[in-house]
């Protein structure tokens, strides 16, 4: 496959200024999966100035909001159309399951639809009471401008989505940059928007390197917005570019996820099985390399061997290989880069005295794990302790570390002894103690007897070094508008401050 035309500037397919490209590869072989167009800074400057007319003189941000809403509904369509294509682009990609791209495609689905809804039924502005019938005073919401939007390889049209349709619901023009390890989805999603009528320049991409390509639209000063999604490393770097400009900045970055689990969720046959489950759910799907995985088990010492022992032998029985055969239940990881970090953080947690239950190396090639494929086995690693890289650092990789604790209070102290907060869960048969423990961690996702559904109505993101601003919910449509207050005088006199 060849998509050499992969940047799409004022409604055209094109090639990059400089003719660049690059291939996007295989992770389940490491073979050729397409050849993408390597933009430069000219690209987004180009980019920029298309989104920059569209905003300023073009029709989009003055469409009512009822036919930005129509448009989100049309793309929601388009996109349950393709389906079935766009999931395997997306597990080809990326490396996950084809079951999993299914369930992207219908998250992405529910985004557009949950944004049309929220401006499609919202009213003009909030009419404040202003203490006298002689003012007319209304507070307005308009688009912010021009949206730079960055994303990252593990999500790639899930994290597109969320910014995509927030920001065209309402009526910003965007150029978006998706990840260069995963670029493929995004650009049928700008096909789909093209298609259900989206006028041109409104939509913008280009197709590249964090550095210069995201760098460029994090400092460019026709953009009024930087949305980031993506590691913390990076993260800052666009906080610090966007600066100089004053420019909204929003981030949303890793985290290091606890999974706390009391003695009591495990009392019963039932109790005990669902944790496991949860606890396998929570760290090995897409092979751990999820924002939100639950790659720190935190569990209560009276059960930990029990439950370390199901919990790997669960973890050894995991089929993994490339995400389109029938029957595999894990894909490899998405990059060579990422399966020599996944070995660098198991080697060093050895080092430093974890005692690994399951894994912790490369699988036996087979036919549907090519040898050439990314494959890590899923790796728990017991006996770990807070001040161990491996359990202070996002890993993204199939890493499951062991801790435990005695009292609750620990349990929380724990679970809160991170630099992240972007989600967490609390296992527990006393619904009580699960609230209380849900009401004191410092994460902005917190799962009770769960682990990783997420709702489009309900706000994601981090406290602390896991972002800036939410995604979804109102405040996740909040984020692309500014805020207007109009104060009307219906009755009009002088003031006589100054006498003269
Ligand atoms: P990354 O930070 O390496 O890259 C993310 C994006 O930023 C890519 O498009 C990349 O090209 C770009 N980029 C890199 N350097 C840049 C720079 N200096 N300026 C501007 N852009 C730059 O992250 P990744 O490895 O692609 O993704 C994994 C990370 O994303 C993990 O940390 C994960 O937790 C995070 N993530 C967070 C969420 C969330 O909702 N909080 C969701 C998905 C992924």
């Amino acid at each position: 496959m060849s998509v050499r035309e992969s940047i799409h500037i004022d409604g055209v397919w094109q090639t990059a200024a400089s003719g660049g490209t690059r291939e996007v590869l295989d992770p389940a072989d490491a073979t050729t999966l397409a050849v993408v167009a390597e933009g430069g800074t000219a690209d987004i400057d180009a980019a920029v100035h298309a989104a920059r007319r569209a905003f300023d003189t073009g029709s989009w941000p003055g469409t009512p909001a009822a036919e930005r809403a129509a448009l989100l509904r049309r793309v929601a369509v388009l996109l349950q159309r393709d389906r079935e294509e766009i999931a395997l682009t997306e597990s080809r990609d990326t490396g996950k399951t084809l079951e999993e791209g299914r369930v992207d495609v219908d998250d992405v689905t529910a985004a557009f639809r949950y944004f049309a809804d929220l401006v499609g039924n919202e009213s003009a502005g909030r009419v404040i009471d202003a203490g006298t019938p002689d003012v007319h005073s209304v507070v307005v919401h308009e688009p912010v401008g021009v949206c730079a939007m960055i994303t990252p390889w593990n999500y790639p049209l899930l994290q597109a989505s969320w910014k995509v349709a927030p920001a065209l619901a309402a009526g910003n023009t965007f150029v978006l940059k998706p990840s260069e390890v995963t670029p493929l989805s995004t650009l049928r999603l700008i096909g789909l928007l093209a298609e259900a009528g989206l006028p041109a320049g409104v939509a913008n991409v280009v197709t590249g390197a964090g550095d210069p390509v995201g760098a460029r639209m994090a400092e460019h000063p026709g953009v009024d917005l930087v949305s980031f999604t993506g590691g913390l490393a990076s993260g800052t770097k666009v906080a610090q570019a966007a600066a100089p400009t004053v420019k909204k900045v929003a981030l949303e970055l890793g985290g290091k996820n606890p999974n706390v689990v009391f003695a009591d969720a495990c009392a019963t046959e039932e109790g005990f099985d669902l944790a496991v489950d949860q606890a396998l759910n929570a760290a090995f799907i897409h092979s751990g390399q999820v924002c939100s995985a639950g790659a720190r088990l935190i569990i209560e010492e009276s059960v930990r061997d029990r439950f370390v022992a199901e919990l790997a032998a669960r973890a050894q029985r995991i089929r993994l290989g490339r995400g389109t055969e029938d029957g595999v239940e894990c894909g490899p990881l998405v990059s060579e880069q990422q399966l020599a970090k996944t070995e660098a953080y198991v080697a060093s947690a050895l080092a430093e005295g974890a005692v690994l239950r399951c894994g912790g190396e490369r699988p036996e090639p087979s036919d549907v794990r090519p040898a050439t494929g990314y494959f890590y086995a899923p790796t728990v690693l017991d006996a770990c302790h807070r001040g161990m890289r491996v359990v202070r650092e996002e890993t993204f990789g199939p890493i499951l570390t062991v801790e435990t604790f005695r009292t609750e209070a620990e349990a929380v102290e724990l679970a809160n002894d991170t630099e992240y907060g972007l989600a967490g869960a609390v296992f527990s048969s006393d619904t009580a103690r699960a609230r209380r423990v849900a009401g004191r961690l410092r994460h902005g996702t917190v799962w009770i007897n769960d682990f990783h559904p997420y709702l489009p109505q309900a706000e994601w993101g981090g406290f602390g070094k896991s972002g800036v601003g939410r995604e979804l919910g109102p405040h996740g449509l909040a984020e692309y508008r500014e805020t207007k207050h109009v104060y009307e005088n219906l009755r009009p006199a002088p003031v006589r401050w100054f006498a003269g």
